[in-house]
């Protein structure tokens, strides 16, 4: 009898340059990454567009995935461009119309040890089908949050604008505690105490008809969808501003929202169990969200080049 809930499956992985079934996409006990969280990833969205299966800002996804390999003196053996042609293979051979597609860049089996340099750079590519990462009602209604026990990382220990596999055991710490304190995400503040942003998402409040979120010194990942929200600000003619913010305005803002790519735009109703506002979605916070899934499911024009179809 197993109590293990089952992952995800799909056809094929992408490994190395080579389609592989789903069941034999696997790798060494001694890869390096496994023991010491040495490989980079992206996490990114493919949407059911009525034009047909969208890549979501694809390009700007493979690019932060070669600078997160940068910062950890891993050369991929590939150019973005061939990148991109893997991640298009993958989706096209696992015939889905929508799906999150995770692409690893790790440091595989070689010699032990802490030292990565010697060990080999390899790549895999895998898609699966994934719906809404903070429930089925949280678009509509909002997400229960806590402010973490746990500090983001600071910028003099880790690389937080680095999407590295061991910076999430970090997120997992915040993310245990969340749930199993009966909330839905944690907000870690950073090294400064000041708000920093969600196991997995950037954190956005209103205040008085502004928009504020952390800036990069605030230990954040220089989120995708974060960027997308500035730029539906601007053209709405929000103003939106990043600053260091400290944790009490959580608990006076007009409105708090979480961005990222599995979470899109999912509005925060309350956060320690005090309600934000009336404890509901608010209206900048739908607007945005609107204006963002109007985009990516086809209703309205993709204004900002956000989509290539696959
Ligand atoms: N912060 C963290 C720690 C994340 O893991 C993510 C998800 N990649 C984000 C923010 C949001 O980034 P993006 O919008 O690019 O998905």
């Amino acid at each position: 009898m197993s109590t293990v809930p089952s992952g995800p499956k799909a056809d094929f992985v992408w490994m190395d340059g080579e389609l592989v079934a789903w069941d034999d996409a696997k790798i060494h006990v001694t890869a390096h990454v496994i023991h010491y969280g040495s490989g980079v990833f992206e996490g990114c969205r493919v949407y059911a567009h009525p034009k047909g299966a969208a890549m979501f800002r694809m390009r700007d996804h493979v690019r932060r995935l070669f600078e997160s390999a940068r910062m950890l003196r891993m050369e991929i053996g590939y150019s973005q461009e061939e990148v991109l042609d893997a991640i298009r293979q993958t989706v096209k051979a696992n015939k889905l119309k929508s799906c999150y597609v995770r692409p690893v860049v790790y440091r595989g089996a070689g010699p032990m040890g802490v030292n990565p340099l010697r060990n080999p750079v390899k790549m895999f590519i895998a898609v699966w089908e994934w719906g809404k990462y903070l429930g089925d009602d949280a678009l509509t209604q909002g997400v229960d949050v806590c402010v973490s026990s746990f500090r983001r990382m600071a910028p003099n220990t880790h690389l937080p604008m680095g999407k590295v596999c061991g910076n999430y055991v970090n997120s997992s710490f915040a993310k245990m505690e969340a749930l199993l304190g009966g909330f839905a995400e944690g907000i870690l503040l950073d090294h400064n105490g000041h708000v920093s942003e969600g196991s997995g998402e950037n954190v956005f409040l209103v205040r008085d008809g502004r928009v504020l979120t952390p800036p990069f010194t605030s230990s954040i990942l220089s989120g995708i969808t974060r960027n997308c929200v500035s730029k539906l600000c601007r053209e709405m003619n929000i103003e939106i501003v990043e600053q260091p913010i400290p944790r009490e305005m959580l608990y006076i803002a007009d409105e708090l929202f979480f961005s990222g790519t599995a979470a899109e735009v999912t509005p925060i109703r309350s956060v320690d169990r005090i309600a934000v506002a009336n404890g509901g979605r608010g209206p900048i916070t739908e607007r945005l969200q609107s204006a963002f899934f109007d985009v990516v499911e086809g209703r309205a024009v993709d204004r900002f080049e956000w989509l290539e179809f696959v």
